[in-house]
């Protein structure tokens, strides 16, 4: 595969598992040096070995602000910068996804901190060590979920797609671009374990494409949209979704 992320810096919070370790891995085989932020210290190493000696693994809270500005200073110091951040990490447990009402205040100000502050804290400390750099690309990762915007997760993901055109206004002085993706349903481990089969089920049908998705069908439109093929795009959100949006 060509190598063209060689000498890259990339970013990826929630890269433990799932489509996060999966962007990983395929910045990591085009060139990049990868460095995967989780909560989860132990998954994230293992990712990170998995990758190689491209890979480093960073245990954070990317809801806590002042570590996640202490966290990109220190990669930007060891690195040179930073090239390209994806915003991955979000709760979006089945259990998260109900009403308001039933999840209550405590865990829905908690999915907020998450899913919507742990962009912004994380958009904002790695502008100054983004700006300037030549092809700096910011990907926020939305959902589908976010279109219907039935229930708080979907709220959530509705911020993600808000945060990624204002930030493409913010940012746009320094030359960086910052995109969404909003995947339909994606077969990863999360949602194997957490989804009952009857949902998954129900959501197929709404699909052009009849067939579960992987990581793989997404990393393809992030490796498009941070790539110079995209120069000219900014403040969009690209949905991956086999067409779902398309038949509902
Ligand atoms: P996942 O649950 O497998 O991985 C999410 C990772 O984020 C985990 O490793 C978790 O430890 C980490 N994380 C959670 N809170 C964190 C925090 N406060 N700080 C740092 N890391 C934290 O998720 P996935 O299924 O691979 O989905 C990845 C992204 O795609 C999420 O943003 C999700 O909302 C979105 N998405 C997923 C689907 C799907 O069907 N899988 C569909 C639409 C959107």
């Amino acid at each position: 595969m060509a190598e063209d992320f060689a000498g890259r810096i990339a970013v990826i919070t929630g890269g433990a598992r799932g489509m996060g370790r999966a962007y990983g891995e395929a910045l990591a085989a085009r060139g990049a040096k990868v460095v995967l932020i989780d909560l989860d210290g132990g998954e994230a190493e293992a990712a990170a070995a998995g990758i190689g000696g491209k890979a480093e693994a960073i245990v954070l809270d990317v809801t806590d602000d002042s570590t996640v500005g202490t966290c990109m200073a220190g990669i930007a110091e060891r690195h040179g910068g930073i090239d390209i951040l994806v915003n991955n990490a979000a709760i979006h447990s089945a259990e998260a996804d109900q009403y308001f009402g039933q999840l209550g205040p405590a865990r829905s100000r908690q999915m907020f901190d998450v899913n919507v502050w742990g962009v912004i804290n994380c958009c904002l400390a790695a502008q100054p060590f983004m700006a300037g750099r030549p092809g700096a690309s910011i990907i926020n990762i939305s959902s589908m979920a976010s279109y219907g915007a039935q229930k708080a997760y979907g709220v959530t993901k509705l911020a993600v797609r808000g945060l990624t055109a204002s930030f493409a206004h913010e940012f746009a002085p320094d030359g960086i671009r910052v995109n969404g993706i909003a995947p339909g349903l994606i077969m990863t481990e999360t949602i194997r374990k957490e989804l009952p089969e009857s949902v998954i089920e129900r959501v197929l049908p709404y699909q052009i494409i009849q067939r579960a998705a992987t990581e793989d069908d997404v990393t393809g439109t992030l490796m498009w949209l941070i790539s110079d093929a995209a120069a000219f795009v900014t403040g969009e959100t690209i949905r991956v979704s086999g067409g779902a949006a398309l038949t509902v």
